[in-house]
């Protein structure tokens, strides 16, 4: 689409367009820029910030056009060949020029909504209609209002089938998704509780959803679900309304018989006078109802694909997860389980573009062959080795018959080819691999898992895993409790509150946090050392470490006046001066800060001593979280207000204000601040019970032996724990040194092994501890969650009388990290 057209049907307040162009590419994150010049950039406002304030730099790495809604500086001047359109409201002109291009092409156009699995469908409907269509599909789940129509760009005059989600968490939000994608074919699959705040009750949350369908010419939908079947029956699509039932043989699909086995279920059912069977390698319930409702759309769009066994017994589970992992030998791994195909590379290309910025790693990629694209090879891997171009890794790696087939296209690479991954891994390459971070991305065929296997020694059975997806959904929660503006600054000391920092920071400088926080200056140090380039302070400065925080650009908190007059003189003894400090008041913690009664000397110090610049102030809040003493917080608030505006009309400047905490933005958020400090919140643990977190942290280890033990035995250290019944006991390698907290022995704590909680058994020891699996079906080598999801850290923080932060930070570096994104 031309600037040009695109520009007169925005009708926008004004318009410079300087030099006309062909829009291949719309950009609302500036990071993920790929090719700047047919690249539209949309300035959009959201909960984490505002895209106005990339566009120079996307100037000057070559971005010329721009959709904006603010015109203060004069562009003419500073950008005199940009081309810019100037609206209202840039989100609601990107799902215009969205609709736009949607109109370009009259071809069956899927929409999916729905609480859950409408991702799986999407997926599922891909793999069963990929053979008889050219088909555009959302990335991974983009169902937002900026991503639906992202995915909607995607579409071109190739393409003869779309399949697009579309995800709503308010009302009147789907009336802009429809215009946007404009299904001709529906699918609602199921209603849960997820973003249940944003509606008065399911009901209008179920209207809501169904406005998806207004254009539509057959709607799929679960007819035994009682709220939805009534939703359907009383909306206005109610005429093409087709509904799959288990219980009701007039359904459009009657679902005769389900039977399950240990790895398969088969499926009989009824459709439209044929009766059809087929097989599944899935057992559980939500991926058959996913697959109930491929069956029911497929029954409209092409009722021969239901002949189609062998597609239904090949499909793969979908995983939408991207782990990443410590390697051996400084390397890290990325390890894309998503569905191989070529739209999803580019994305995993992009992750790890974004991982390896600013630092100092390798980018290596390893390819697999990618089956069933639809494409010729040659097609193919063109449109793979123009994606790799984009990326330029540093080290490409190709296994299968294919990839080595088309080697020529790769010529302009460091690359090596191998037929498959014995071959590889009997070559030295890998081992030459280091400080690196690599990408693995393999269909499922080739095994990828034995790379990673070699990759990474596993040493220890026990992990941590961190949700980074859900830390950015929980920073991203708290930024919506304040004004917008607000600054952040992200408490990551602890290594992290335990999770570990680097991986962590990483995320949180990616979405533009504006400050973390270290406990001390090694910390920092080495964040700096991985690439890590926003701004860090450090809360405990120790007086032999200042010559590395100046050499590293850390930022020192400063609590009293040695520490004030000696930081002063090491800058200037560097020759430095504005060197930003943070000021901290104690009004009321009693632990670290000037005390207000000492500000008046404050002032006359700040005065004298040269070189700094007090870049903020700020205080803790001593009980924020507990309402008994909200009138001792609002005197900590209000002695805070004058200490700052006595230290502001002397400074002559105004520094940045900060005082609330995780309880304080939770409970205070209407008090004033310019910057919030969250630290327990982000790692999903409310401190005041509010409802919108998810959690980040999960502990889990394996099962190494089950042992059955009779009545009368005792199990563990010093026999304390007698048996009352004949037991059947698990043992797991993980123990305090592990942080398995030793208060949780003998029935305190518990563990989840198939989500049924089990009691431990006995002292917990040094590096193991037992459960009592009585009652359950386990068998060796089942995971067991230590908390997590299923089990929430604050109660097993009650269970030890403790406090979240300290089961958290208590876990022992020796238990391996993981992380992934969803
Ligand atoms: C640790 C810390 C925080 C974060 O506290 P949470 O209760 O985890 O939100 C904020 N401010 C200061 C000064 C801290 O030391």
């Amino acid at each position: 689409m031309l600037l040009s057209y695109l520009s007169r049907q925005l009708s926008p307040i004004e318009a410079r367009i300087v030099h006309d162009t062909d829009l291949a590419h719309l950009l609302t994150d500036s990071r993920t820029l790929s090719e700047p010049s047919s690249t539209l950039f949309f300035a959009l406002r959201t909960a984490s910030g505002d895209g106005h304030l990339y566009i120079r730099d996307l100037y000057d790495r070559g971005v010329r056009c721009f959709v904006i809604s603010r015109t203060e500086e004069d562009w003419s001047q500073t950008m005199p060949d940009a081309n810019y359109i100037c609206v209202a409201d840039p989100l609601n002109a990107l799902q215009q020029a969205a609709g736009l291009k949607r109109m370009q092409y009259d071809i069956p156009v899927i929409g999916i909504t729905g609480s859950n699995g409408k991702t799986i469908v999407k997926e599922f409907l891909y793999q069963l209609l990929r053979k008889d269509y050219r088909i555009v599909r959302s990335p991974r789940s983009y169902n937002s209002q900026i991503g639906v129509p992202l995915s909607i760009w995607q579409m071109s005059g190739e393409h003869t089938l779309g399949i697009f989600e579309a995800g709503i968490s308010q009302t009147n939000e789907m009336e802009r998704l429809e215009a946007v994608i404009r299904p001709t074919l529906g699918i609602i699959t199921n209603i849960g509780a997820a973003h249940q705040e944003n509606f008065a009750d399911t009901r209008t949350k179920l209207q809501e959803k169904l406005r998806l369908f207004s254009r539509c010419q057959a709607i799929v939908y679960n007819a035994d679900h009682k709220e939805i079947a009534t939703a359907i029956s009383s909306s206005p699509e109610a005429a093409v309304a087709i509904g799959w039932s288990k219980t009701n043989p007039g359904a459009q699909v009657y679902i005769c018989k389900i039977e399950t086995e240990e790895t398969h279920t088969t499926i009989k059912f009824r459709s439209d006078g044929a009766d059809y069977s087929i097989t599944v390698p899935f057992t559980d319930e939500a991926s058959i109802e996913d697959v109930l409702h491929c069956i029911t759309l497929i029954s409209i769009l092409r009722p021969e694909v239901l002949y189609a066994q062998d597609r239904f017994a090949s499909l793969e589970p979908v995983e939408m997860r991207m782990e990443v992992k410590a390697g051996d030998r400084g390397n890290t791994i990325i390890n894309d389980v998503y569905s191989s195909d070529v739209y999803s590379l580019a994305l995993a290309l992009d992750f790890q573009q974004r991982r390896t910025a600013g630092t100092q790693m390798k980018k290596v990629v390893v390819l697999s062959d990618i089956l069933q694209s639809g494409m010729s090879a040659e097609e193919l891997y063109a449109h793979v080795a123009a994606q790799l171009r984009i990326y330029r890794p540093d080290f490409f790696i190709g296994i299968g018959e294919d990839i080595v087939a088309q080697r020529h296209r790769f010529a302009d690479l460091h690359a090596a080819f191998f037929r498959d991954v014995t071959e590889l891994l009997t070559s030295a390459v890998l081992y030459e691999c280091s400080d690196s971070c690599i990408l693995l991305k393999g269909a499922r065929k080739y095994r990828f898992e034995q790379i990673t296997e070699r990759l990474v020694q596993q040493v220890h059975e026990t992990a941590l895993r961190i949700n980074l997806s859900a830390i950015v959904h929980n920073l991203n929660y708290y930024r919506s409790l304040v004004p917008s503006g607000t600054k952040t600054i992200c408490m990551v000391k602890a290594q992290g509150y335990g999770v570990g920092s680097y991986e962590l920071v990483k995320t949180l400088q990616e979405h533009r946090v504006d400050y973390i926080a270290v406990a001390v200056a090694d910390e920092g140090k080495e964040l700096r050392e991985r690439g890590i380039t926003m701004p860090i302070v450090v809360m405990n400065p120790e007086r032999n470490a200042f010559q590395m925080l100046i050499d590293y650009r850390l930022e020192p908190e400063i609590y009293s006046f040695t520490l004030l007059r000696s930081f002063s003189e090491i800058v200037v003894r560097n020759g430095l001066s504005d060197y930003p400090v943070h000021i901290k008041i104690d009004t009321g913690m009693h632990r670290l800060g000037f005390m207000p009664a000492d500000i008046a000397k404050l002032t006359e110090a700040l005065a004298e001593y040269e070189g700094l610049h007090v870049r903020s102030v700020f205080t803790h809040l001593a009980a924020a979280d507990d309402p008994a003493f909200d009138d001792f917080t609002r005197s900590q608030l209000l002695s805070f207000d004058e200490v700052f505006n006595a230290l502001e009309s002397s400074l002559g400047y105004r520094p940045l204000r900060h005082t609330l905490n995780t309880a304080g933005v939770e409970r205070f958020a209407h008090f004033p601040t310019d910057m919030i400090r969250l630290g327990i919140g982000l790692y999903g643990v409310t401190a005041s019970g509010v409802s919108g977190l998810r959690p980040v942290a999960t502990l889990t280890t394996t099962i190494l032996q089950i042992k059955d033990v009779p009545a009368g035995e005792t199990v563990g250290y010093g026999r304390r724990g007698r048996l009352s019944r004949d037991s059947r006991i698990a043992v797991m390698p993980i123990g305090y040194a592990d942080g398995l907290d030793r208060r949780l022995s003998c029935g305190v704590g518990e563990v989840v092994i198939r989500g049924r909680r089990c009691p431990i058994v006995g002292n917990v020891c040094m590096d193991i501890c037992m459960a009592d699996i009585t009652d359950i079906a386990a068998e060796e080598g089942d995971t067991v969650l230590l908390f997590g999801e299923e089990l929430p850290i604050a109660e097993v923080a009650e269970k030890m009388q403790t406090i979240a932060y300290e089961v958290l930070t208590g876990i022992s570096p020796r238990v391996r990290r993981v992380y992934f994104q969803e």
